[in-house]
């Protein structure tokens, strides 16, 4: 609880630290407004226009696709010089924070903070420090790997008519193509569309009874669906090329993401180092070619091929046992 509050803090004032305010984007080489032959024109993002030199075929294009490439296909025919300026993969999207964003961010962090103390773990002798100290580095391990499996899955899979999530998938995979824009937002601006996912489950575990949910149960569950919203931030700290002092130091000590670990996965055909929290759990996935076997498990169920196979057709092989 005292370590969730300290973390908070130390969020909000690396937040409100001046350097934050004159970060510029660090990523700045691939565009297609750039004219040059850029991971964007491999991989195949709902919202790209056609593209004669692309490995991905029109023959894969569905009309749901179409009707995407319409509406912000607008985007990638701007001429606007290459991180200057925040570019969008959604229209209507823009860096201004709201007090909507601010609402649902609060809720967020209220829902957080209600589930810690209705946890009410009790620390009464000092052999109670070490199962809590489990519980948050099993929350952090566990965190940075369900940010994996999330920024794997919007990577690949969906598209602006994608329940909850539909905004979260285009901008995900548009960020691919302008990674700088998420440089340009505020925390709130950056986050808030991720506690779309956080809030119900925040919520019904605040109404589920200490009967039903342990102590470190609640802990543990809590501090796992907070990391993801934070992981957002942690993503956008390893974007900047001016980073704010706190975040560089934890990001050089290992503590979160670091530039060069998230630098790995912003190469064509985007299909490794998904984890955005600490990236800890990135070695092990990439290595086991975890991500690949899940696609094929889920080509087998869905039929769904993913982003990474359009933008390499190698990948559906890669790691295959029999
Ligand atoms: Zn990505
Ligand atoms: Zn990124």
């Amino acid at each position: 609880m005292r370590l969730f509050i300290i973390a908070l803090i130390l969020l909000v004032v690396v937040e409100r630290h001046d350097a934050f305010r004159a970060a510029r984007p660090l990523l700045r080489r691939t565009c297609l407004s750039s004219g040059s032959t850029s991971n964007s024109e491999a991989r195949t993002p709902l919202t790209q226009a056609p593209s004669t030199s692309s490995t991905m075929t029109v023959v894969e294009a569905t009309a749901e696709e179409d009707e995407d490439e319409k509406l912000y296909g607008h985007l990638y025919q701007k001429k606007v010089p290459i991180g200057s300026a925040p570019q969008f993969a959604i229209a209507g999207d823009s860096t201004e924070e709201t007090p909507y964003q601010r609402g649902v961010v609060f809720l967020h962090f209220a829902l957080t903070l209600a589930n810690l103390v209705h946890a009410r773990y009790s620390i009464t002798s000092v052999m109670d420090i070490l199962p809590l100290a489990l519980t948050i580095m099993a929350s952090i391990v566990l965190g940075d790997l369900g940010t994996g499996i999330f920024h794997w899955s919007v990577d690949n899979y969906g598209g602006i008519k994608t329940p909850v999530f539909g905004s979260v998938c285009v901008a995900f995979q548009g960020h691919h193509d302008t990674p700088w824009t998420i440089t340009f937002r505020s925390f709130c601006n950056n986050v808030f569309k991720i506690a779309y996912g956080t809030i119900p489950p925040l919520l019904l575990l605040l109404l589920a009874g200490p009967t039903v949910v342990s102590p470190l149960a609640r802990i543990f569950a809590t501090l796992f669906i907070n990391w993801w919203l934070i992981s957002q931030e942690f993503h956008k700290y390893s974007h900047m090329r001016s980073t704010p002092p706190l975040a560089k130091k934890l990001q050089e000590m290992g503590i979160i993401l670091s530039k060069k670990e998230h630098g790995l996965h912003h190469t064509s055909p985007f299909e490794g180092h998904y984890c955005i929290l600490t990236g800890v759990c990135n070695p092990l996935l990439d290595k086991t070619h975890f991500f690949r076997h899940l696609e094929r498990f889920f080509f087998a169920i869905t039929g769904n091929t993913p982003n990474t196979w359009k933008a390499d057709p190698k990948l559906r092989e890669v790691g295959k046992l029999f």
